[in-house]
């Protein structure tokens, strides 16, 4: 199942734009049952939910999580139709950063990684092993890009983080009619940002969000991770629901906490 219930009778679900939802309600936070054994699925979830067939047995419930972000990371690859022409940057490489990676490259881009925190690049490394991987704490990123694009930049650069500077570099990664994508938001009542106007004038650079996912992308994010196209292999770490205190203390941490990419937990 996918975590949004769409109104279906609104403007942009009308336009089957689903993920903007003005209606839209989350089940676990507008609707019960988020850590709950059994969920009731009333009339409403089952017309305008998200439920998704699952065609492979061995498909794990641990893995089977992913399917909700990796379905808002397969919703904006489709938008941008990203493909074996493009160079990708990605500046931040938690388990959003790593899935846009594996994405991308599924869809035959080249990559570019990027993270100030070197134990979380590491891991990184480890999950995506292909592409290029860069340590902005130490090495810069502009550089590496242009070398990488015979100085031209990247093709998209999608930011990952929640980080006003990533947002600003992105636009200097790119290059011209280039496309940079807020993938992550920025903390509420904190999300005025400054960039390079003239950057966007005179490379027409296109700046654009991405939010949530339509219906197919689930199906599709199931479907994928059932298959053998898209290894996510290390993505998912099993925690005990007793663990839970201590994991959300240490996950409050923020970027100290780089070996937690994806926990879940089991009750
Ligand atoms: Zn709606």
């Amino acid at each position: 199942m996918g975590a949004d219930i769409n109104c279906g009778q609104c403007y942009y679900c009308q336009r089957g734009l689903y993920n903007l939802c003005i209606g839209k309600k989350i089940l676990g936070r507008d609707v019960p049952g988020g850590y709950a054994e059994y969920i009731w699925l009333d009339k409403q979830i089952l017309e305008n939910g998200i439920v998704c067939p699952v065609t492979n047995e061995h498909l794990s419930s641990s893995v089977a999580t992913l399917a909700e972000p990796l379905a808002s990371v397969l919703n904006i690859h489709e938008r941008l139709h990203t493909g074996s022409e493009h160079v990708v940057v990605i500046i931040g490489g938690g388990p959003i950063g790593c899935l846009h990676a594996k994405v991308a490259q599924m869809r035959g881009a080249f990559t570019i990684l990027a993270d100030i925190d070197v134990k979380r690049l590491e891991i990184a490394q480890k999950l995506i092993q292909h592409g290029v991987f860069v340590h902005s704490g130490t090495q810069n990123l502009l550089e590496s890009v242009r070398r990488l694009t015979d100085g031209l930049g990247a093709d998209i650069a999608i930011v990952a983080c929640s980080s006003k500077s990533a947002q600003r570099q992105a636009v200097e990664l790119v290059k011209k009619r280039g496309i940079v994508v807020f993938f992550g938001g920025l903390p509420k009542g904190d999300s005025i940002t400054q960039i390079d106007a003239n950057l966007v004038h005179y490379g027409e650079v296109t700046i654009t969000g991405a939010f949530s996912y339509a219906p197919w992308h689930v199906c599709s994010a199931i479907e994928l991770l059932s298959s053998e196209r898209l290894n996510v292999q290390g993505f998912v770490q099993e925690y005990s629901l007793t663990d839970a205190p201590k994991l959300f203390e240490r996950l409050g941490g923020g970027v100290g906490e780089a070996d937690v990419l994806k926990p879940v937990l089991i009750p």
